[in-house]
């Protein structure tokens, strides 16, 4: 599945069709123990973070709200609810529903009754009881509308809470999370050459998971690394000097800056150049975020991403290649 070069969100959409169904077969029915359960989503994790580029020390949340895939543990209470919704639609007389009236009765909270796991997940999501379910049953449609709702929401939430424990996600723009939509910096617009876009597609992804690596990171594994940046030996290398700051990268960094203000200057009125730094580089690193509340046009907007997009792939191809002409 991965190839480096291929359109991530393509990949991810193969990835919900063929892999999704295999990896969560059947599990509605045994539902598994918590021990498989973190056995299944380390490979879900490891899958996603190698369709999207970004290595295996990348935050998991990054992952899930980048590729809009949510957790195992989502997908098999989802589809475990809608079996219970079949349960709920099936005649009193039919004996899976007889079953499931007799254990919901009798059997206590510590119980490993099927239906006791599916009382319990209907609370986690805030959806009525199960006895209240099979007493008066919503249609397969509307029940399976109002899972995936509460489950989006759940999951919303519990992820954007995660990210936002990492320092480093900070431009990752959870707000406009929504699962199951394609994150803007994954699509690839109108381009006539997708293979090239991937591969600026990934270099982006790495820098926003910060996981693209400066010589802030390395000094901070390798005592013998130093943190200051050796294009310019001035300050210290992390994202906001290389994407900024350092006065080795400015030209080129001055070409694609210039092209977003033109882009931008009918709708704000500032440039990019003077806006506080937090903001410049969220522009940088997602403008959806910040450019959504002054701009409806997401054509626009997506234009700007791909501007962005190339700047950073700019930056990286003169950054290596001015290190390399320089280690010679
Ligand atoms: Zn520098």
């Amino acid at each position: 599945m991965e190839k480096k070069g291929r359109d991530p969100s393509t990949a991810i959409q193969l990835f919900r069709t063929f892999v999704q169904p295999i990896l969560t077969y059947g599990l509605e029915v045994i539902l598994p123990t918590s021990q498989n359960l973190l056995k299944l989503e380390k490979n879900q994790k490891k899958l996603l973070k190698q369709i999207l580029s970004v290595p295996i020390s990348a935050p998991d949340s990054s992952i899930y709200i980048l590729s809009d895939i949510l957790p195992i543990e989502a997908q098999i209470d989802q589809k475990s609810l809608n079996l219970f919704n079949n349960i709920c639609n099936q005649n009193e007389e039919n004996l899976e529903k007889k079953i499931a009236r007799r254990q919901l009765i009798a059997k206590n909270e510590d119980s490993k009754s099927w239906f006791i796991a599916i009382k319990r997940v209907l609370f986690k999501y805030n959806l009525q009881s199960p006895i209240l379910l099979l007493n008066d049953p919503p249609t397969k449609h509307l029940w399976k509308k109002s899972v995936r709702i509460a489950i989006d929401r759940y999951w919303k939430n519990v992820l954007i809470q995660k990210s936002c424990t990492y320092k480093s996600l900070k431009y990752l723009g959870t707000s406009n999370f929504s699962p199951g939509n394609c994150h803007t910096l994954l699509s690839i617009g109108n381009t006539s050459d997708p293979t090239r876009e991937a591969v600026r597609i990934s270099v982006k992804l790495k820098v926003i998971t910060d996981t693209y690596i400066l010589q802030s990171h390395r000094s901070r594994y390798n005592l013998n690394e130093t943190p200051i940046c050796k294009l310019c030996d001035i300050d210290i290398e992390d994202r906001s000097h290389c994407l900024l700051k350092c006065k080795i990268l400015q030209c080129i960094r001055e070409r694609y800056l210039n092209q977003i203000d033109e882009f931008i200057s009918d709708f704000l009125n500032f440039r990019i150049r003077d806006i506080p730094t937090d903001d410049h580089m969220q522009i940088i690193l997602n403008c959806t975020v910040l450019l959504s509340r002054y701009i409806n046009d997401i054509h626009l907007i997506q234009r700007i991403e791909d501007i962005s997009r190339q700047l950073i792939y700019a930056l990286h191809v003169v950054r290596y290649r001015t290190l390399y002409i320089k280690k010679r």
